[in-house]
């Protein structure tokens, strides 16, 4: 049973992630063995809210990491670029104020653990079997790369790899995180699921 009041927090969050999409992540957290789930790229909190909408009954934790500096696309000048997003301090994205208050509004302090930091820092100090990873940190084939590569092993066998924004079309968007998709399928060691629109699940067997 997902958690409804995360679920409409979730959907009505600015971010990223269709509602459908958002329901099918929430229920692969259901789906996975039980433990912690990651999610490399916060934005505004929106996904995390759908990921604590399974993580609270099942009495799981969220963590969520981002720099908070935006990706290629959200800085000034490019497609995704909110301009009240940037710290007029800085004249740097910020996107850590809003997350703050996406999660606090949806009173899921108790379950987001919000980490400041690059995913691939992080990753370095990371200890804990994951139950699911959410991969949707920045869109080119480096950065994809070094998420995949930094975080696939802290998933714990069992648990469930979900990546966002696969595309085989080019020109439905980019092909990042498909050849990421690609690379994971390609060691054997995962099995897919069903996915949802452009989000790609697979089980880690071994
Ligand atoms: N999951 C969000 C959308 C994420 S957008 C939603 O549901 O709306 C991608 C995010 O990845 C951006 O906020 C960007 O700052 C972050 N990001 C990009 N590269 C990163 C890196 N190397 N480490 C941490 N976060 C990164
Ligand atoms: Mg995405």
């Amino acid at each position: 049973m997902l958690d409804a009041d995360l679920l409409a927090a979730a959907e009505a969050a600015t971010g990223f992630m269709p509602a459908d999409e958002g329901r099918a992540l929430a229920e692969a957290v259901l789906a996975a063995p039980a433990g912690p789930v990651l999610e490399v790229g916060s934005y505004l909190g929106k996904s995390a809210l759908y990921l604590a909408a399974a993580a609270r009954p099942r009495g799981s934790k969220v963590i969520t990491v981002d720099h908070h500096r935006g990706s290629e696309e959200h800085q000034p000048g490019w497609e995704y670029h909110d301009p009240a997003l940037v710290d007029p301090a800085t004249g740097l994205i910020d996107t850590l104020p809003g997350l703050r208050a996406t999660v606090s509004a949806a009173g899921a302090e108790d379950v987001v653990i919000a980490v400041v930091a690059r995913a691939e820092d992080l990753a370095g100090l990371w200890a804990t079997p994951l139950a699911l990873l959410f991969l949707d940190g920045s869109h080119t084939d480096e950065s994809a790369r070094r998420d995949l590569a930094s975080w696939a092993p802290h998933l714990a066998v069992g648990g469930i790899l979900a990546i966002h924004d696969v595309f085989a079309d080019p020109a439905d968007g980019g092909q990042a995180p498909y050849r990421i998709y690609r690379q994971a399928l390609g060691t054997g060691a995962y099995t897919e699921l069903t996915g949802r629109g452009s989000l790609r699940l697979l089980r880690r067997d071994r």
